[in-house]
């Protein structure tokens, strides 16, 4: 049977507890820092400690690892810490697509695959002298939205890109993705692709909370006018939501979407956890700006089952479990070349 290897970050109690409700060994590669909050879990069975989550790629891990025939499951965190050429030279069996990540964290592939999947997109702006409407401008990689910021226009591009570098929160020669503003309700949809039934699941919505943009929205507009702070959309939390029953038809058909234009550009496919992003305008037209190939913290909300899983699961269902139940069954029948790479 295999074991259940995640880094000590982002979602891990929630997936290895999933792990351990389904009977699997969990281990943890966790940071010396880190090691007091994760002895507190009783069911993490064995914690890596590292200095860094790098050491992941070294042998000595990969070899503890190898040794109890884990599986391990990739979260932000690990692309946020390593280059897509580490993740893909990891040797230990990734849960999921460890190829389409790189689709993830590069910006202009990322745009490729969600016009495969034919997910509308808010503009892309090649030029901030092109901006003409209200437009995001992001930083590459999962940077969890720090450093982000709006501009209406190319001077305004200018002075805030300016002031960020002064600041020392983004670097001069980082390359900037620039793209139109999406006004709305955001939503974040969850995912998962079983590539054993062939079946995709639509898990849950959350919403994130973003700070400080969220914080601006508190004050009245007259100190937001006298304010001349860049405000930023760095995550700091995460809400459950439910969608109107009338919009789910058309949730499933941009995840099925999803899952067949993934198959076509990145074999073999997207297969496990994954999440579309955006937000609903006014007519209900849903706009999304990102999407992410695995796991994302906002499934931490349902640990407990989220709403939609309760109509597919007679128990209750996690993230963290749902993979757990996925890498079980392969284990059992021989299939986890299927479910990993
Ligand atoms: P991302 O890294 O693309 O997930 O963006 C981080 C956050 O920025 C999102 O959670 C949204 O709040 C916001 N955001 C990103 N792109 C857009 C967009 N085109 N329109 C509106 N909000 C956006």
């Amino acid at each position: 049977m295999n074991s259940i290897a995640t880094l000590g970050s982002h979602c891990s109690l929630q997936v290895l507890k999933g792990a351990k409700d389904e009977g699997l060994k969990t281990l943890l590669v966790c940071e010396k820092r880190r090691e007091k909050l994760y002895k507190r879990f009783p069911f993490i069975d064995e914690l890596i400690i590292v200095d860094s989550f790098k050491e992941v790629l070294d042998q000595k891990c990969q070899s503890i690892l190898e040794q109890n025939n884990a599986v391990l499951i990739p979260h932000g965190t690990l692309i946020a810490q390593m280059s897509s050429d580490e993740i893909e030279s990891i040797k230990t069996p990734v849960f999921g697509n460890k190829w389409i990540l790189r689709w993830e964290s590069d910006r202009e592939m990322k745009e490729k695959l969600m016009r495969e999947a034919n997910l509308p997109m808010p503009k892309p702006v090649t030029n901030p002298s092109e901006i003409e409407k209200l437009s995001i401008v992001k930083r590459q990689g999962a940077a969890g939205g720090k450093g982000y910021f709006m501009a209406a226009n190319e001077e305004d591009y200018n002075t805030k890109r300016n002031q960020l570098i002064a600041e020392g929160v983004i670097s001069k020669d980082e390359t900037l993705y620039i793209q139109e503003y999406a006004a709305g309700v955001l939503a974040y949809l969850t995912f998962f692709y079983s590539p054993l039934k062939e079946e995709l699941e639509f898990y849950g919505v959350d919403q994130r909370h973003e700070s400080d943009i969220e914080g601006l929205g508190r004050i009245p507009a007259e100190q937001q006018l006298k304010s001349d702070k860049v405000p930023s959309f760095n995550v700091i939390g995460n809400s459950p939501l439910v969608l109107r029953e009338s919009l789910l038809d058309e949730v499933y058909t941009m995840g099925e979407n999803f899952v067949e234009a993934a198959k076509r550009v990145v074999a073999p496919g997207m297969n496990g956890p994954f999440c579309i992003e955006g937000v609903y305008d006014e007519n209900a037209k849903f706009t999304s700006f990102e999407f992410s190939a695995r796991i994302v913290a906002g499934s931490n909300i349902y640990m407990d089952g989220s709403p939609y899983y309760s109509l597919l699961f007679n128990e209750t269902m996690s993230m963290g479990k749902r993979i757990a139940r996925e890498v079980k069954l392969a284990s059992e029948s021989n299939q986890v070349d299927k479910i990993t790479t």
